[in-house]
């Protein structure tokens, strides 16, 4: 099972995504996990094929940028290589523009691995400043959150349309309960994405 989980921030999909993951025993690759994680251990330098990209990455996170196409499509390879990922995925935070999700297809032809849909968590935007004001992490100032939105509706949501074209857009009402997302998720994947 190959997913894709597309959605504002605020939009629930991580924690969908996890608990997904658990349940089909596949990996979830969350983006903003893995640069946190990498930045933490010192490791994004290593990572980045050119090593400036790995010492901005910082600052653009800080200020509710994207980090640059070329760092992210490193930490990709490096992901995909690992043996956990061979027998499926869910993708949470990639691709986030269409250089990106270029980018994906390109990595999976090479590595032969399909996905199989790109599930949407639909949310009004109203909604989704409240859910992240509340959730309150570190640095989630109003300003900040609505930088990450508007990033968002500039970068990341002509993506919809592309996958929608593709013909493997699963849209979710993302403002439904967790528990209800988790079951709107499972009826509509189950029986199609088994790839
Ligand atoms: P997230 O936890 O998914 O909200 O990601 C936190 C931050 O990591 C984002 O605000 C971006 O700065 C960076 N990030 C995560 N995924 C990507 C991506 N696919 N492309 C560029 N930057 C990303």
């Amino acid at each position: 099972m190959r997913l894709v989980f597309l959605g504002p921030p605020g939009s629930g999909k991580s924690t969908q995504a996890a608990s997904l993951a658990a349940r089909w025993r596949i990996p979830s690759l969350s983006t903003g996990d893995l640069l946190r994680d990498a930045m933490a251990k010192g490791r994004l330098e290593t990572i980045a094929s050119q090593s400036d990209l790995g010492k901005q990455a910082q600052a653009q996170m800080d200020a509710g940028e994207l980090v640059p196409d070329q760092l992210m499509v490193d930490l990709m390879r490096e992901s995909f290589g690992a043996p956990a990922t061979q027998h499926g995925w869910i993708l949470d935070g990639f691709p986030r523009n269409l250089a990106q999700s270029q980018a994906l297809d390109t990595l999976l032809q090479i590595m032969g691995q399909p996905y199989g849909q790109v599930v949407y968590f639909d949310v009004p935007e109203n909604k989704l400043v409240d859910r992240m004001l509340k959730r309150g992490r570190q640095n989630d100032s109003e300003d900040l959150i609505r930088q990450r939105l508007q990033v968002y509706n500039e970068q990341t949501v002509p993506l919809i349309d592309f996958y929608r074209r593709r013909q493997c857009l699963v849209e979710i009402d993302g403002s439904l309960s967790p528990q209800e997302i988790t079951d709107a998720i499972s009826s509509v994947i189950k029986p199609l994405a088994i790839v």
